[in-house]
């Protein structure tokens, strides 16, 4: 999550007019019969996102703690990012597929067209190109903004490109990457609970239980809610299909992961009436990691949904005994660990690292209420003063040690103690992933025991209660444009 560098502002300066009254304010607690009462939201203009398309032009207020937001009282659009190319032309959609071609910064009317469609990038716009009844046919858009491409026929349908069924609309977002080159993105954007059961699909194994789906359904929406806030007037796409934001499977998902997600739909974590930024993760080992440590300085995550809490250090996860990752252990050559050091303090221009010479020493410098490492201070041969590196930043550095082979030979999670030998070092870790939040291995073994997701959420973000943001969408579609 690379959301570090924002600025939130003072909670306090909403506009109290701004309340919507036709919004059930239905709330529940997670943990605690406790009610709270339901926040209001901006109105930003996010009703008119039903429409299908990306709330780009409305003006909004910008100002308010965007990285964990109040509940929107509308569902939102989200825009993932799906893949990037540096190539100058995408093909999209399968035979015969009617699809609706626009370029929404432009004054220029919308095309009907048939696919497969090729679609290519010059100077001077775009030119789109695909055979209808055997003869080839062809439009142009002029202009430097996107492409949106949308099905005719059904929002829900999805179009095809490079083997994946993409939902919502997509819109090629013509880029220049860090060296200036001209690179096009591809960014679907379509409504929130369309795009969860896709999430849950690539996140979870089929097999898990409902009550594990639905955590990861209010999980996973909060989570795209604060990051879909954070994002929306500072870049093209809220979240990334992928390790990154949230896996997303493109739309295709079963049943389970639908049904999960229509009966928590509009549920979302909250913490004093601003939703919770909900990270979560494969295994946590059985030492949870505090956000502030794992995921960004941000004092954003120094609430205690996100704080491993002395008292509560995380009692037998259900992951220390039921997920593969429980324990684990790679070794990794003494010189290998140089050479990565080194790489990396080349990159950051660290001198001490830099240089850094054998035999070297890696001792945990602080530990969180849980016991796990949140950092650790690095000392090489005649260094006079240590080195400080978070636990994450010294988990890449291992894994670049490795050499980067499959993520069984990698270091799973921060989660680890290191032993040094005349071989090298001798890691020794637990879980897989940040370990923040909800621990996907845990939840399970909650559900097997009947718990509800409301007892799993409780549990995995202490404090934190569940409520009810916008109505599961039974409301009339308004017509996309
Ligand atoms: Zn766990």
């Amino acid at each position: 999550m690379s959301s570090e560098d924002s600025n939130h502002g003072d909670p306090g300066d909403r506009d109290a007019a701004s309340v919507k009254i036709h919004r059930r304010a239905l709330l529940f607690a997670a943990s605690t019969p406790m009610l709270i009462p339901f926040a209001c939201s901006r109105t930003d203009g996010n009703a008119d996102q039903a429409a299908g398309e990306p709330p780009v032009a409305s003006p909004v207020r910008t100002e308010g703690p965007d990285l964990r937001p109040f509940p929107p009282s509308f569902e939102p659009l989200v825009r993932i990012k799906v893949a990037n190319t540096s190539r100058r032309s995408v093909e999209l959609g399968r035979v015969e597929q009617r699809l609706w071609i626009t370029m929404p910064d432009s004054e220029s009317t919308g095309r009907a067209a048939r696919g497969p469609v090729r679609i290519v990038r010059d100077d001077l716009g775009w030119s789109v190109r695909w055979s209808q009844r055997g003869r080839g046919a062809s439009t142009r858009f002029t202009g430097a903004g996107p492409l949106a491409i949308a099905s005719e026929d059904d929002q829900t349908e999805g179009i095809d490109f490079e083997g994946r069924r993409l939902q919502g609309t997509i819109r090629i977002v013509p880029i220049r990457n860090t060296d200036g080159e001209s690179e096009l993105d591809l960014v679907c954007t379509l409504r929130m609970e369309q795009y969860l059961p896709g999430v849950l699909e690539k996140e979870l194994f089929a097999s898990w239980r409902p009550a594990t789906f639905e955590a990861q359904a209010v999980a996973a929406r909060s989570f795209a809610v604060c990051e879909r806030a954070f994002w929306l007037r500072r870049r093209h796409y809220d979240m990334v299909a992928g390790q990154a934001s949230q896996a997303w499977s493109g739309g295709v998902a079963s049943r389970r992961s639908r049904d999960a997600v229509a009966s928590t739909a509009g549920r979302v974590l909250l913490w004093r009436g601003q939703v919770v930024p909900a990270y979560y993760s494969a295994a946590c080992g059985g030492r949870p990691a505090n956000a502030i440590d794992a995921i960004s300085t941000n004092q954003v995550n120094r609430i205690a949904p996100l704080v491993v809490d002395a008292g509560t250090a995380r009692r037998r996860c259900g992951c220390t005994t039921a997920s593969p990752h429980a324990d684990w252990r790679i070794s990794v050559g003494e010189d290998a660990m140089l050479q990565a050091l080194q790489a990396y303090g080349r990159r950051v221009s660290n001198r001490s690292l830099a240089s850094i010479r054998g035999p070297v020493e890696v001792t945990v410098r602080r530990r969180n209420a849980a016991g796990r490492p949140i950092d650790f201070e690095i000392r090489g041969s005649g260094d006079p003063i240590p080195v400080v590196l978070s636990a994450s930043r010294v988990r890449s550095v291992v894994a670049d040690a490795g050499g980067r082979r499959s993520w069984k030979d990698g270091p799973r999670s921060a989660c680890f103690e290191l032993t040094g030998s005349e071989q090298g070092f001798r890691i020794e870790g637990r879980g897989f992933g940040h370990g923040v939040g909800l621990c996907q291995y845990g939840a399970e073994s909650m559900a097997r025991t009947g718990a509800s997701n409301l007892e799993i959420l409780a549990r995995y973000y202490p404090g934190a209660t569940v409520g009810v943001a916008w109505e599961p969408p039974a409301r009339t579609r308004t017509t996309a444009s």
